[in-house]
């Protein structure tokens, strides 16, 4: 119950009550303006979900009772002919999932009830309008009937009227058009529609459990790691009205901007509606407060210039309720002839932006701490702020601007249809959804799109929100599109822009733009720095990157990296001049090819490293020798064979045989890591020179020299290892004498491979052990689990789908089966090398399910590409600051 006499629930309810029912509870508790109502829990939805129907009888005599209690506080009584009271029947889960669930709103009205309804109002015109959205919303809910047959009546009432708008329309006409529902109804059913308001009361609430089950609430918490176990809430609510005349309304309202965090009231709401109005993006709606409507530009009244005293309640409420919850709050009001009601609050969507500015805003404001600020942010959504934008020098041909819904700029070929956008993916082309407006059924089309333009619908339309929630930019609203999605078009003014056409949209600035025009990747924020900051301060791991280029390593520095964890030598190769070096090294025939091909590679290799030093200065950078599964870069095109033949002055035919020779039918589990340091030394020891020789010529310079550690990859034995740096250290020795200059280096090896992670301390041991270690959680994966990298994925798919894997283990570490491999060779190489410097740098070193697990392993640090440094950083301080509340 929550009830102004009887409140039983409170906030931290939500795996019973769900987030609406809890939030009403905590909000009628605390004596804010809450219709009345009371909530069924989870428990029964899964247990109606498992038996059915029958699962309902046992609450019923309990749901009834608190239905007396409503129809009490309300003064009014549900299904009474004179006095009736309306109820909304309301999903929510545990966690949000904005409009994936059903509702029903205005239940309880029937051919008697409408009567009484309409004489308490005085209005015959809301009762019957009332009712005929009610049998509109039920049919569609609960019934199953398309909406779209309702939709079609009503148009064609008003079109033999000759009225254009729905508020043309009177009291008779509306009865009439209920007359029309009625008997679509029982067209389609071939039964009446219910009349009797406990039918309709169950009816809903099994819809509304069921709907936990449809396909797009299933997407969603696909998307979202919702366990299906959890199931819905039923909220039973009296319905205030918002459409009851020119002093009722209905809205939305954040305590914050949800687009950039700035602490200003934002939102929007339509005078004279119902809620399903707003979110349906129909009518576009008024702006809250005057700052909002100067800045869209909207010639219509905020509420504060038409409602002030209305509007300064709401904003005082709205501020309570972000004292109370400690976070910006996402509101829906309804006013009813001037009084505020609140039908719920939420912690509010934003974006990746937004989030920052205000965890560090309610920071200083003391509203929560600096640790909690550092936690309320989902690392992974860093990535968004990495997000490309306009460049402000390219030129702009602006076709329309619309709302700017969701920020970031995005270029790509038009669709109209959620299908194409997720077809022309799978083609690995970039799509533009263009709609009228998106419904939840095109979650799947809107993920597979590079951004989103709708003609309709405000900042808190469904396009908007989600694409948000999705960090994808959106433009909403933009009004002057004229789409016609059979013809597979669009006009804006005299032009015709048709599917398939190029086309830039600008979510932070509202502005569609003609062709593809030219982005630039962000800045960041002064409130991201601070943040990142007490992120900084809070954590152990140190964090560094994977970087193989100096462009990476220049974008690293710039994004924190405290050193290089990884540097791929190989992948200093693929450019086009280079791989044929690199290609006739490999297919030498003998040690002499070999040498010729390496002394061409050398110079480019000790410019590589001289340059990627000076950028690093005295950070560590850990470079690994040669790891080419040798098949990335064997020549396979006739024109390639010919000029690798051709460079070692070898007949065709005969490389076409050394080529076969070299074709491996495993090479993940091949010739590779340091198997071609063993066999052929002379790699290892071009490789050990050329940073040697970077090391004496930054030396020269007199700048610092980073003190390269130098890794050995896919060790399995101590003997390997010693082989590999038997090479390296004459190497060494070799370049002092030449050059007169002492350096300092390490060597160290990969962990790729159970055995190497078995018996690390056989590789770790003594002083010629290898000298630190990194998880190599990429092959260690692939051969713990046996499941090859280059063939998981669609046998991932599969495992995903029966619930084998919560998480695809190459993106999210397997704690129990590979995460324990980490810890036995951190543990087992610490036993005889006490402080042994440990780090990992495979891709999980950026994933933050994966961070917080090393974080607790005891690593170092963690590696990871440059653009995931923030997350990492981020991820290794919420480890902490977890663990210290005890998980
Ligand atoms: C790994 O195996 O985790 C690793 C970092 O090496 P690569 O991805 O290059 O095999
Ligand atoms: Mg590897």
């Amino acid at each position: 119950m929550f009830t102004a006499g009887q409140t039983d629930g409170h906030a931290r309810l939500t795996a019973e009550l769900g987030s609406k029912g809890a939030n009403l509870a905590e909000m009628a508790r605390i004596g804010l303006p809450v219709p009345p109502g009371f909530t069924i829990t989870t428990s029964v939805c899964r247990d109606f979900l498992e038996a059915g129907e029958p699962a309902l009888d046992p609450v019923k005599p309990e749901a009834h009772a608190a239905m007396s209690a409503v129809s009490k506080a309300m003064g009014s009584v549900f299904g009474d002919p004179d006095n009736p009271l309306l109820v909304a029947v309301r999903s929510g889960a545990r966690a949000s999932m904005p409009g994936m669930m059903d509702t029903i709103l205005n239940l309880g009205l029937n051919d008697e009830t409408v009567k009484g309804l309409a004489k308490r109002s005085g209005s015959e015109r809301f009762a019957y309008d009332t009712y005929r959205r009610f049998i509109q919303m039920y049919a569609s809910v609960v019934l199953g009937i398309d909406s779209g047959v309702f939709a079609d009546l009503l148009d064609n009432y008003k079109n033999l009227k000759g009225l254009a708008f729905d508020n043309d329309l009177t009291g008779a006409d509306w009865k009439a058009i209920v007359e029309d529902f009625k008997e679509a109804v029982a067209h389609n059913l071939d039964r009446p529609f219910p009349a009797n308001v406990n039918d309709q009361l169950w009816g809903a609430i099994a819809a509304v459990f069921r709907s936990w089950q449809n396909p797009r609430a299933e997407t969603y918490r696909q998307m979202h790691d919702i366990p299906a176990e959890w199931g819905t809430a039923v909220t039973v609510q009296a319905m205030v009205f918002g459409n009851l005349g020119e002093t009722s309304a209905t809205g939305v309202a954040f305590t914050r901007n949800p687009s950039t965090g700035t602490p200003e009231l934002y939102g929007e709401f339509l005078l004279n509606a119902q809620g399903e109005d707003v979110v349906a993006g129909i009518r576009t709606p008024q702006q809250l407060t005057e700052a909002g409507r100067l800045s869209v530009a909207d010639t219509l009244p905020s509420l504060e210039t038409l409602m002030p005293r209305t509007f300064s309640e709401l904003s005082s409420l709205l501020r309570s309720l972000e004292r109370r919850y400690r976070d910006m709050q996402d509101i829906e009001f309804t006013i009813q002839n001037g009084k505020v009601y609140l039908l719920q609050t939420r912690a509010g969507k934003r974006t990746a932006e937004a989030a920052i500015r205000i965890a560090v805003d309610l920071a200083h404001e003391n509203i929560h701490s600096r640790d909690d600020a550092v936690l309320a942010i989902d690392a992974a959504s860093l990535g968004q702020l990495l997000h490309p934008t306009i460049d402000p020098n390219a030129g702009r041909e602006v076709l329309t601007t619309g709302l700017p819904a969701s920020p970031g700029a995005a270029f790509g070929e038009i669709v109209f249809e959620a299908a194409q956008a997720q077809s022309l993916k799978s083609q690995g082309r970039t799509a533009i959804l263009v709609r009228v407006e998106t419904s939840p059924e095109d979650i799947q089309g809107m993920l597979a799109s590079a951004g989103i333009l709708t003609a309709r619908g405000g900042m808190t339309s469904h396009a908007a929100v989600v694409a948000r929630g999705m960090g994808l930019p959106c433009i909403s609203g933009a009004g002057a599109l004229r789409i016609d999605s059979k013809a597979g078009e669009m006009r804006v003014g005299t032009r015709v822009l048709k599917a398939g056409d190029l086309i830039t949209i600008d979510g932070s600035s509202g502005q569609v733009l003609n062709g593809r025009v030219t982005l630039k990747q962000p800045k960041l924020s002064p409130e991201f720095a601070e943040l990142i900051g007490w992120a900084d301060k809070t954590r152990r791991l140190k964090v560094r990157a994977n970087a193989d280029t100096p462009r990476d390593a220049r974008q690293a520095r710039e994004l924190g990296a405290e050193g290089i964890g990884l540097c791929r030598t190989e992948h200093m190769f693929f450019d086009a001049e280079r791989i044929s070096t690199m290609r006739e090294m490999i297919c030498a025939s003998d040690e002499r090819g070999r040498r010729t091909a390496l002394a061409k590679i050398l110079p480019m290799q000790r410019a590589d490293f001289t340059e990627l030093f000076e950028i690093m200065g005295d950070l560590p950078v850990t470079i690994r020798l040669l790891d080419p599964p040798l098949h990335e870069f064997l020549p396979r095109l006739e024109s390639e064979l010919e000029g690798v033949a051709t460079a070692l002055n070898m007949p065709l035919a005969k490389l076409k045989t050394r080529v076969a020779e070299l074709s491996e039918v495993n090479p993940m589990l091949g010739f590779r890591g340091c198997r071609v340091a063993v066999r052929y030394p002379e790699i290892a020891e071009m490789q050990a020179r050329a940073i040697f020789e970077a090391c004496v010529a930054i030396k020269k310079t007199g700048q610092r020299c980073p003190v390269p550690e130098i890794m050995v990859p896919f060790v399995a034995f101590r003997r390997e290892l010693d082989l590999v740096a038997a090479v390296i250290r004459a190497t060494a020795a070799k370049v002092e004498a030449e050059t007169g200059k002492k350096f300092d280096y390490e060597i160290g090896t990969m962990i790729e491979l159970p055995r190497a992670a078995l018996r690390a301390e056989d590789i770790v041991s003594g002083d010629d052990g290898a000298a630190f270690i990194s998880f190599g959680t990429n092959d260690l994966t692939q051969t713990a689990l046996g499941l090859s990298r280059d063939d998981a994925s669609p046998i991932l798919n599969t495992y995903a789908g029966r619930g084998i894997f919560e998480r695809d283990p190459f993106v999210s570490i397997d704690r129990i089966g590979v995460g324990e491999l980490v810890r036995i060779g951190i543990q087992r190489g610490r036993a005889v090398k006490p402080g042994l410097k440990t780090g990992i740098c495979g891709e999980h070193g950026g994933d933050p399910a994966s961070v917080a697990f090393f974080e607790a392993a005891g690593l170092d640090y963690v590696s990871c590409s440059p653009f995931r440094i923030p997350i990492a950083r981020l991820a290794a301080a919420q480890a902490v600051i977890r663990a210290k509340h005890g998980g």
